[in-house]
């Protein structure tokens, strides 16, 4: 049966979910008070932080980002590395460098003001279907449906879809939009999403205080617990290889600095060995390491998943007395695509970012790619642009437990 054509659902009192939503709403640090006007700038921060991240992820991101750079003007105008290194840890490094684009696309073409259109939105850098239609709906009250994984479970209750996500996607996100009101939608697209945070959530959906039960399709025919349905997951692949932490005597640690075009473009890292199904020996890894030095294997493996694939990494620590004149990087190539392809978080909003950024890395072992290298102080690497994995490695290797972890989410893993 057709969902849409629930006769239920011809008549859902948005009204109802409103009256809900005015006096539930939730208080979130992007998010205006009753009665205010939504900032378009702050809007579409949060919504580009939100892809394929967690509420609660973002919050301190978006604070320091808004500190840091409180209008668009500012961002465009900040250094890109700056904003990489502001990014840290967010996972989904294109969507930092995405941002940056955009705001200066704002900034020049636009005079600094955030086109009020759906067409212009979607064309901002970064920008794709859902997350236009979410800062038309909530910045500008177009329309349009807000779509995270909070509206789309509701929407899949709702009209009782039992295709599986994300297959289903498209098909809620059309549903949704049959429902926006003319009046007030941007509150009917951040009430679906808050319905979902407080009452219809993933286990035990409070159904019976919940405002729309009565239009509710799953709930009338007891499906409320099984949808959306989920597809069977895939096992993932396993990648293995070895990273070398380069320490001299003041402390400073050898990054390498990624290409600026590309996968994890401009982001930093340790050097890399190639990744293949077996770590590399003693003897290989000596081979692979940057430059000749005393390696010694720490104790223990930096695990990390990916959304296609699990990386384990060994890590070589090196105390160096004398910066040595000549490194080879060549091999810190194959992390691009394992380090780009899932840093993100299950549960945030619609994804709209490539989910699959090329081949595995073993495809691209061996291409030389000298990056610039650079001495950190141990003390910056905190607010270094270091994806997550690379916090690890680093943690890992230097035994480090501080700041370098926060926002990282989890630490290296023993065997
Ligand atoms: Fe979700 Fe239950 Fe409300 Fe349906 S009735 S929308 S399943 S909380």
């Amino acid at each position: 049966m057709a969902a849409r054509q629930d006769s239920r659902l011809s008549d859902l009192p948005a009204g109802a979910l409103l009256a809900w939503y005015d006096v539930h709403r939730r208080v979130l640090p992007w998010r205006e008070l009753p009665g205010e006007r939504a900032d378009p700038y702050r809007v579409w921060l949060s919504e580009i932080m939100l892809q394929q991240t967690t509420v609660q992820s973002v919050g301190r991101y978006y604070r320091e980002f808004l500190s840091r750079w409180p209008a668009v003007q500012s961002l465009a105008a900040a250094p890109l590395d700056e904003v990489l290194a502001a990014w840290a840890g967010l996972g989904y490094y294109a969507r930092a460098r995405n941002l940056h684009r955009a705001a200066k696309v704002v900034v020049e073409e636009f005079g600094g003001e955030f086109p009020a259109s759906f067409e212009e939105l979607v064309k901002l850098p970064g920008v794709g279907t859902y997350t236009a239609g979410a800062i038309a709906a909530i910045a500008f009250d177009l329309p349009f449906v807000a779509m995270d994984a909070n509206a789309e479970r509701v929407l899949a209750r709702l009209f009782a879809v039992e295709e599986p996500l994300p297959k289903a996607k498209a098909r809620l996100h059309e549903l949704g939009h049959g429902l926006v009101p003319q009046t007030r939608p941007g509150d009917f697209a951040q009430a679906l999403m808050d319905l979902g945070a407080a009452i219809c959530t993933p286990k035990k959906p409070a159904c019976k205080s919940c405002p729309v039960n009565s239009h509710c399709a799953a709930f009338g025919r007891g499906m409320q617990e099984i949808l959306p349905r989920k597809p069977e997951k895939a096992l993932r692949p396993l990648r293995r290889g070895a990273a070398f932490v380069a320490r001299d005597a003041s402390g400073a640690v050898l990054l390498v600095k990624r290409p600026e075009n590309g996968l994890l473009g401009g982001m930093l890292q340790p050097p890399l060995g190639p990744w293949a199904e077996q770590f590399p020996s003693a003897e290989e890894a000596l081979v692979q390491a940057p430059f000749s030095a005393a390696w010694k294997k720490r104790l223990g493996i930096v695990r990390h998943g990916f959304t296609h694939f699990e990386l384990e990494i060994e890590v070589y620590l090196a105390e160096v007395n004398r910066r040595p004149s000549h490194i080879h990087t060549c091999h810190s190539r194959p992390s691009d695509a394992l380090a780009s392809r899932g840093e993100g978080n299950p549960g945030g909003r619609t994804p709209e970012m490539p989910d699959d950024l090329g081949p595995l890395p073993s495809a691209r072992e061996g291409r030389p790619s000298p990056g610039i290298t650079m001495w950190v102080a141990e003390m910056d690497l905190p607010r270094s642009a270091l994806p997550t994995v690379m916090r690890k490695i680093i943690a890992l290797a230097l035994n480090h437990e501080g700041p370098l972890l926060s926002g990282a989410g989890t630490k290296a893993s023993e065997p």
